[in-house]
């Protein structure tokens, strides 16, 4: 069993106000006006009032969500985007010193995060651009209580297969709980990387992380959730920010996964392009590993700084992680061939 932190464990979950519909709720402490007319004029029509608080439990979006893996709704947990999911899982099981576990580089939340919760970040550095599976289920130790596993890596853009992925889970003790962050799921090609809820979703201790911020182009609307065995669930969600999510960022959510379907032909589109610029980008001499999510990784070393000022010349902004590489973004056909025009025309 993942060890959750005692005070966690002696935390009661939040009693959510009653809803009543029609009613009259004086429960939630909010303004009995409504909203500000000017906000009302701006704001997209929201289906409910949101001059209330939200759904607490999220109720509407947890059974959208679970009817989308086709889970049950006590194994969502849901937050302001996946990043704030993250934050609620290190807040459950991390305190003073212990350790949490990630390749490097990754997602840069991840050390970030961890300090906030009073962790220690243990990186463990890549090997050919992808996660050394390997190396981390050395990297564990007694003060280990989390392992993320960025599947496809942010920003390198690869990803470990089903094998490895299985292999590594059998390494790590119960007591620690890996979460595997799949925020680019949509982008990856299911004969080559494992969907973690599929391959290992009947582990105690291994939670799935998605977004709604990266194929579902909702990254301003701030939603994120994870998929956990049902006991972890409930502990994972006394460490929510209550209301975090917003009543409108609920329901457009709710919208949004109905759409799967034009969700996997945008991403077809996208993978499509970011097979012909890695070609391209090959073509022009540079090292390019084989993709799985929405952007490509150029290992640019010391040269990358370099390359994002000459981006930026050309009017193109990329993101260097100066000493190592630049990320990316596939975009649509012709902003991305403004792209390799500038790569063809750098100099190193
Ligand atoms: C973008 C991203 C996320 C989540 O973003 P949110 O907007 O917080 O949902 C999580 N993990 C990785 C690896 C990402 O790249």
């Amino acid at each position: 069993m993942v060890r959750f932190r005692p005070s966690l464990m002696r935390l009661p979950r939040y009693a959510p106000a009653r809803t009543l519909p029609g009613g009259v709720v004086p429960a939630g402490s909010e303004s009995p006006h409504g909203l500000l007319p000017k906000v009302a004029e701006t704001l997209p029509r929201p289906a409910g009032d949101v001059s209330r608080c939200p759904d607490m439990s999220a109720t509407a979006l947890l059974q959208a969500i679970a009817e989308h893996h086709g889970v049950a709704p006590e194994r969502i947990v849901v937050g302001a985007g996946s990043s704030e999911v993250c934050g609620q899982l290190l807040h459950s099981v991390v305190g003073p010193g212990d350790e949490v576990v990630f390749g490097w580089r990754s997602f840069e939340a991840y050390p970030i995060l961890t300090e906030i919760a009073g962790g220690t970040a243990v990186r463990v550095a890549l090997r050919e651009h992808v996660l050394d599976l390997d190396a981390m289920a050395e990297a564990i130790t007694d003060r280990t209580r989390l392992i993320f596993v960025c599947n496809p890596n942010n920003p390198t853009s690869t990803a470990v297969g089903e094998r490895a992925l299985r292999d590594f889970t059998d390494r790590v003790p119960e007591e620690v709980l890996i979460v595997v962050d799949e925020a680019y799921r949509e982008y990856a090609d299911p004969a080559l990387v494992p969907d973690a809820l599929e391959l290992l979703g009947d582990r105690p201790n291994v939670v799935v992380l998605r977004t709604l911020s990266k194929a579902y182009g909702l990254a301003g609307l701030r939603v994120g959730y994870c998929v956990a065995p049902p006991e972890i669930a409930a502990h994972v969600c006394k460490a929510q920010v209550p209301f975090s999510v917003s009543a409108l960022a609920q329901q457009t959510a709710v919208i949004a996964l109905g759409e799967h379907a034009e969700v996997a032909r945008r991403a077809a589109l996208t993978v499509a392009e970011r097979e012909r610029v890695t070609l391209r980008l090959r073509g022009l001499g540079l090292d390019v590993p084989d993709s799985q999510t929405n952007f490509v990784w150029l290992p640019l070393g010391a040269g990358s700084g370099h390359f994002a000022m000459h981006c930026l010349d050309g009017r193109v902004v990329v993101r260097p992680l100066l000493g190592e590489g630049v990320r990316v973004t596939i975009g649509l056909p012709e902003e991305n061939e403004v792209l390799l025009t500038l790569v063809a025309s750098w100099t190193g």
